[in-house]
């Protein structure tokens, strides 16, 4: 079975667009990670695609917010100035489907998905420190999270606790990682509408589990196109700006 493992799409509808183009023809699954919507100016669009494409999907934090099962005070301005945009401009019918997403983690064929951290939805796993509960308590030997917008992941073997960093060729290209036996691993696909790894390309990851192979892709995406929706939606400027950067 090849899974196309998609997160954080924040309500862009070109990278989604652009990375559903790149991996056609590639997967059989699509699972997807939470955070369908929030900073960016598609919430519609990405959520319809999404429901349209996706096999299985849990929620994030920014779709607890936009839906109301979480209060905006816990986020700061800009992101809470942009939830709330969202929830105004989310029709009643993706609204509904935001706020009945389920928390992970969720099995689906020998693979977790998780949000944040395995133990907690809304909890950031950028450490080896903080991968190590993880990794061990989960329910599946291969799990997926999103939240930290970090492509790459960690491995766990005999006890001993790897950072797995990779690095996609230019232009549309991924980096291949081997899963080993008996290895555990905790991956990051990287986030479709809001990368902050330094790599302003969209990322996504295809997992091949019969040839026991995860490809870490990357792929441009018309960025200044998705800024001037911002604009026009009187996004923060920090939040159109850091779309260029991948910061
Ligand atoms: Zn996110």
């Amino acid at each position: 079975m090849r899974f196309l493992v998609l997160s954080d799409v924040h309500a862009n509808a070109t990278a989604l667009a652009a990375v559903l183009a790149a991996s056609e023809g590639r997967w059989e699954r699509c699972v997807c990670l939470g955070d369908l919507v929030g900073y960016g100016p598609d919430p519609n669009e990405v959520v319809e695609r999404l429901r349209s494409v996706a096999n299985m999907a849990i929620r994030g934090n920014h779709d607890k917010a936009a839906s109301g099962l979480k209060p905006m005070e816990d986020f700061n301005p800009v992101a809470r100035a942009a939830a709330e945009w969202t929830r105004r401009k989310l029709s009643p019918d993706n609204l509904e489907y935001l706020s009945a997403l389920p928390a992970g983690p969720l099995e689906i064929e020998g693979l977790a998905l998780v949000h944040g951290a395995v133990r907690d939805e809304d909890e950031y796993v950028f450490a080896p420190a903080e991968a190590l509960d993880g990794l061990l308590s989960s329910p599946s030997e291969i799990t997926f999270f999103g939240h930290t917008h970090y492509q790459g992941g960690f491995s766990y073997r005999e006890e001993r606790l790897e950072v797995i960093h990779l690095r996609p060729q230019a232009g549309t290209g991924f980096a291949a990682l081997r899963l080993e036996n008996g290895t555990r691993y905790l991956l990051n696909p990287g986030s479709i509408g809001q990368p902050r790894d330094g790599d302003a390309r969209a990322a996504f990851a295809i997992a091949d589990l019969d040839h026991d192979v995860v490809e870490f892709w990357r792929v441009p995406y018309d960025i200044i196109a998705v800024q001037m929706r911002m604009r026009e939606a009187g996004a923060a400027l920090p939040l159109i700006a850091r779309l260029a950067a991948g910061r």
